[in-house]
């Protein structure tokens, strides 16, 4: 990964750098050829201006030529007036003097300055107007030093961009090295977290960057599968105790009834005896797999309309089959009258089975054993409430009642029960994006509430 990094960084870079050092190369040039340009322009202008205010002669502007040091080679200069005559004529030596033609007279007359090339030389025709005089000025010079002076540009430029591609390549490097080092002691620290050991979490460390903010969410997941792991550990542990106890009892009966020859009546009753903790393993058993079922994704489960008023109206019947002392009074909000075609989208089996569950506690933990449902339509959603007058739950264990095997004052209480009803409707609930919540103050009953989507049939 550093080489990796390394790589993208310098050849970005690289770029950049190439571009800037030929930006700066086609820039320069173009503005010593400006300048060359203008110096030409000035000199074409100024010989004009010299000769036309008459205090300097062409004899004395060619003296004016000759010595000083100007910056343009094999120059030559030379001053016509609007006729075409020569004013003015002056070029180093051995060098010819630009012609004025009139071709080159109609190409200055649109914009004043005309740059042309002669022979090797640049050239100038400017138009130069004054009064009711017009002249025609030439200059034409050649750039000697220019390919000196582009060798030396390139030179810079190529050394620069080399230096410049060199330490690119070494930061580059040196800076992959560090991120790619902080990674790695995360990789290693994270090898270390096995499933035995899962309270190590990475150190966020104090910089506010990237890698703070991947080792935080690191940390979070760590948390919520560490929290998951132990769920799974404890409703293994709890599922293998509640299915090895009958187990167990089915067991040492058996062995005890082998002993010896018993009366027929004894083997009766040991089979009877049986025939219950077979009966609630099953029940035990099928509660498991539901949860299972449920834990789920919707994936596989078959899904249609459930009307939930038809449904509550089958839980009341199958309630009072469980015990005749069983009551269940049911109440369907004003709302609903109108509403018969609504329900909600779902698996009636499963959905059955979470309310029944927990219209079967209710029964289960009121001393008159009655419990009040009631159903109604609130925007989006459909309510069940069942509410009873029983012991209530303590506040602290209204959120732990929905965990598998969670039974509250396990030891002490004589109604029997296998602390899974209330998991697998919670799962069932939730798994038809509907929630479940419970209000409860201890000894004064408990409100469970059921909030599923409604749609129309
Ligand atoms: P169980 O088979 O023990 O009823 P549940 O999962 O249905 O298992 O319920 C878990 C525990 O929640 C129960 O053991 C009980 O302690 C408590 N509980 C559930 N419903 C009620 C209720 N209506 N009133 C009081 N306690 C309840």
């Amino acid at each position: 990964m550093k080489y990796r990094i390394t790589l993208v960084y310098s050849v970005i870079v690289t770029i950049i750098l190439a571009l800037l050092c030929v930006g700066v190369y086609f820039v320069s040039l173009e503005n010593r050829e400006a300048l060359f340009k203008k110096r030409m322009v000035r000199k074409a202008q100024s010989s004009v201006e010299l000769l036309r205010t008459g205090h300097i002669d062409s004899s004395m502007l060619r003296v004016i030529n000759e010595t000083s040091s100007s910056l343009l080679y094999d120059k030559s200069v030379s001053v016509y007036d609007d006729k075409g005559h020569v004013l003015f004529m002056f070029s180093d030596m051995n060098i010819p003097s630009v012609q004025l033609t009139k071709a080159l007279q109609e190409k200055v007359q649109g914009t004043g300055v005309y740059f042309f090339k002669y022979g090797y030389r640049d050239a100038v025709c400017v138009l130069y107007g004054h009064g009711n005089n017009t002249y025609y000025a030439l200059a034409a010079a050649y750039d000697n030093d220019r390919e000196e002076w582009i060798g030396f540009l390139r030179l810079i430029l190529l050394g620069g961009f080399l230096i410049g591609v060199a330490v690119t390549i070494v930061s580059g490097y040196i800076f992959s090295l560090r991120l790619v080092s902080s990674i790695s002691a995360l990789t290693n620290r994270l090898d270390s977290i096995t499933t035995r050991e899962f309270s190590t979490r990475l150190d966020a460390g104090e910089n506010k960057d990237e890698l703070q903010q991947l080792s935080t969410a690191i940390n979070g997941l760590l948390d919520r599968l560490q929290t998951s792991f132990d769920t799974q550990r404890r409703f293994i542990d709890n599922a293998s105790h509640e299915l090895s106890t009958p187990l167990t009892v089915i067991h040492s009966q058996l062995d005890v009834a082998l002993q010896k020859e018993r009366a027929a009546t004894e083997y009766k009753r040991v089979l009877e005896s049986v025939k219950d903790d077979v009966k609630g393993l099953g029940f035990l058993v099928r509660n498991l797999l539901e949860l299972a079922k449920a834990s789920g994704s919707q994936k596989g489960i078959e899904l249609s309309f459930v009307r939930l008023d038809e449904l509550l109206m089958r839980v009341r019947t199958d309630i009072k089959r469980i015990s005749p002392l069983y009551e269940v009074n049911l109440v369907f909000d004003a709302g609903m009258e109108d509403a018969t075609d609504m329900g909600t989208y779902g698996n009636e089996h499963l959905l059955y089975s979470a309310i029944r569950n927990i219209v079967h506690n209710a029964c289960k933990f009121s001393p008159d054993k009655k419990a009040d449902v009631s159903l109604a339509i609130e925007g989006k959603y459909i309510l069940i409430f069942v509410e009873d007058t029983g012991p209530g739950i303590p506040a602290e264990e209204l959120k732990l009642i929905f965990q598998p095997f969670y039974r509250v004052g396990k030891d002490e209480s004589k109604i029997t029960g296998s602390g899974l009803g209330l998991a697998l409707a919670y799962h069932i609930v939730r798994l038809h994006k509907g929630d479940i919540s419970v209000q409860s103050e201890l000894g004064h009953g408990a409100s469970f509430k059921i909030v599923l989507p409604v749609i129309s049939a």
